[in-house]
């Protein structure tokens, strides 16, 4: 047997399987907490791209960039079980109000670690995911921007090693804000970026980080679609939230534009998104997605082909259209 053809089923079957078991066991700690939003009837199901990679059949590695990226995977399960784990070390009675000194140090902390930008929303229960929960409401909403040079080469091992980077990074830095939280007294539960409990396009847009593209992913003025979403779910009352809708031009320059439907090898995106009761729309069939994204190492042509990946949002919003 060929050396990879091992190397594969050994991180499948004797790393990474059992590490899911042992994510739902860790999922289900904050499930069963009393106080804490789980998801209802009306919340999405959420599309699990490590546990679907295990599901895949015959020799096919379990995760795009694999074995490259099995290092950043492991480190990402590490970080997701921290920041599981850390919620018994939350203050008994955290503190509720911030100040504007201590929320601009928050800010400065996140950037000095690694965020690209921070933004604040609250998160109703239908943003949750079905059997997840989520410890706390207030969200402390981050983005990190995702290497240009390598999402370029797209689609690519090298690309999908870099996006499992980010998500690596993404939640090493979630779990360091909510330890900083905490220091100060405040209750904390970081949301890891791979497999996160809630939806974080909505929360991002609602905080003011950028505006769903056509495509569903959320396209930031400063990078595009080419970052990755986590957020820090807190109980601080007066966080500065508010639903702004500066960036909302960014979906009529979609409709001129369509290269991230027109350019998805397997046309995975419906032709009429479906429209859900709890406001959240649909845009992509995961059945066709996924197929392709696990064959050709995490795809990603749909933010690698988008103009916000290219052009400078400023000149884009003069532009207004894709076609002038
Ligand atoms: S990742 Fe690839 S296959 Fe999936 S929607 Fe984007 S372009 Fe299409
Ligand atoms: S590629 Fe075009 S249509 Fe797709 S998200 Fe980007 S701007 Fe919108």
């Amino acid at each position: 047997m060929k050396i990879k053809t091992r190397l594969i089923r050994f991180f499948k079957h004797r790393i990474l399987e059992p590490q899911m078991g042992r994510l739902n066991r860790w999922e289900k700690i904050v499930v069963d907490i009393p106080e804490a939003t789980r998801g209802g009837k009306n919340s999405p199901v959420r599309f699990n791209i490590p546990r679907e990679g295990i599901k895949l059949e015959g020799d096919h590695a379990p995760l795009p960039g694999f074995p490259k990226s099995a290092p950043q995977m492991i480190g990402s399960i590490i970080n997701i079980r921290k920041s599981i784990y850390d919620l018994e070390r939350n203050p008994t009675e955290g503190k509720k109000q911030i100040d504007t000194e201590t929320l601009d140090e928050l800010h400065s902390f996140a950037k000095s670690v690694g965020t690209s930008e921070i933004g604040y929303a609250t998160v109703p229960q239908e943003w949750v995911f079905q059997d997840t929960a989520i410890r706390y409401t207030q969200a402390i909403v981050l983005t990190m921007e995702m290497d240009k040079k390598r999402m370029d080469l797209a689609p690519n091992p090298d690309t999908a090693v870099m996006v499992h980077e980010t998500y690596n990074q993404l939640g090493q830095v979630s779990n360091k804000i909510a330890e900083w939280l905490r220091e100060r007294g405040y209750a904390a539960h970081a949301g890891h970026p791979l497999g996160g409990m809630a939806l974080y396009p909505p929360m991002a847009q609602a905080a003011g980080l950028g505006w769903r593209g056509i495509n569903g992913l959320v396209i930031t003025p400063e990078f595009g679609p080419r970052v990755r979403l986590a957020a820090v779910f807190t109980e601080i009352e007066n966080l500065p939230v508010y639903d702004r809708d500066e960036h909302a031009w960014v979906l009529d320059f979609c409709e001129s534009c369509k290269r991230c439907i027109r350019d998805c090898p397997p046309d995975a995106f419906y032709d009429e998104p479906i429209q859900h009761e709890n406001g959240l729309v649909t845009v992509l069939d995961n059945g066709k997605c996924f197929p392709y994204f696990a064959k050709f190492h995490g795809c990603s042509v749909c933010i690698k082909v988008c103009p916000f990946n290219h052009a400078p949002y400023e000149k884009l919003k003069e532009k207004k259209t894709a076609y002038l």
